[in-house]
């Protein structure tokens, strides 16, 4: 647990940092987005070779444990918790959780529900997920409720969008763009969250299983990038590195769309055990 924490603080996963350089191929010589985005690769390839966090804000730890019902599920929360406090002392992760009644600092980023561990029954391996979420980032998440009449969207495939894009105008300047956006239809006001946030593990370069929203992801693509919001808000023609929807059933009284919006450091990495605990694979 300490190895996959560590690595997802401190080595941005290949397909974000792959489209980041197709980004800054994309970006006019000389403009403040090619800069930007130059900037921001020269940071990537700093924090890897000398294994320091990629962003000042290292985020809070959500895990996802995936496998048998077993005890040893129980050892991994423990170990979760264990590596957090000693890379938090390391200073691989900042001293991110604070306590809303005191207003303390816990300085180990564990406290209440947090980290937030989720058990997910699987009959296969066990599988960890883990993410580090930028606060910044998850400042710009939200959550519409359809229909929507200032956005003029309906309880349908052009409401999503509409709603979508509206996040992405709401966070320009804000939650460190080029963004990823994690996107929930339908569900309850809990579960969207989740669900949304849940696409953010999806790779960049994977096709929706649903032609629907496969091209409902690829028409959002363009048109964010079409807003000329940019890298960090300053102008560019890359605003989103992608977006990747799921979908949940609704209350038929109820419509929700919700965005998980994170920012070019999305940091997440999921691996699977040996029945020992050790790490077979990188997913
Ligand atoms: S939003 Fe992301 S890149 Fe910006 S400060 Fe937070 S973690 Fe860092």
């Amino acid at each position: 647990m300490y190895d996959l924490i560590c690595k997802t603080s401190t080595v941005l996963p290949e397909d974000v940092a792959f489209a980041v350089k197709k980004a800054l191929a994309r970006e006019e010589k000389g403009s403040i987005a090619k800069t930007t985005l130059d900037i921001i690769l020269q940071s990537i390839a700093l924090s890897s070779e000398r294994g320091l966090p990629i962003c000042q804000d290292t985020g809070t730890v959500l895990a996802i444990i995936e496998g048998r019902p077993s005890k040893s599920v129980f050892r991994l929360e423990e170990q979760i918790k264990d590596a957090i406090k000693k890379l938090t002392k390391k200073g691989i992760l900042r001293q991110n959780c604070v306590c809303p009644l005191t207003e303390k600092n816990t300085r180990t980023n564990t406290g209440m529900h947090v980290p937030q561990i989720h058990f997910e029954p699987v009959d296969g391996p066990t599988r960890i997920s883990i993410m580090l979420k930028g606060g910044g980032s998850e400042n710009m998440s939200t959550q519409y409720s359809l229909p929507h009449s200032k956005l003029q969207a309906g309880r349908d495939m052009e409401g999503v969008r509409r709603c979508v894009l509206d996040a992405v105008f709401q966070a320009q300047g804000k939650g460190c763009a080029p963004g990823i956006l994690g996107v929930c239809i339908g569900g309850d006001r809990a579960s969207g969250y989740f669900i949304a946030k849940k696409q953010l593990f999806r790779k960049l370069n994977d096709k929706n299983p649903s032609p629907l929203l496969a091209t409902l992801e690829q028409t959002i693509l363009k048109e964010a990038n079409g807003l000329g919001i940019g890298p960090m808000g300053l102008g560019g023609k890359t605003t989103l590195l992608g977006v990747k929807i799921g979908y949940a059933g609704r209350h038929p009284a109820c419509y929700f769309v919700t965005v998980s919006y994170s920012c070019w450091a999305t940091r997440r990495y999921v691996v699977e055990l040996t029945e020992k605990g050790d790490i077979k694979k990188w997913i």
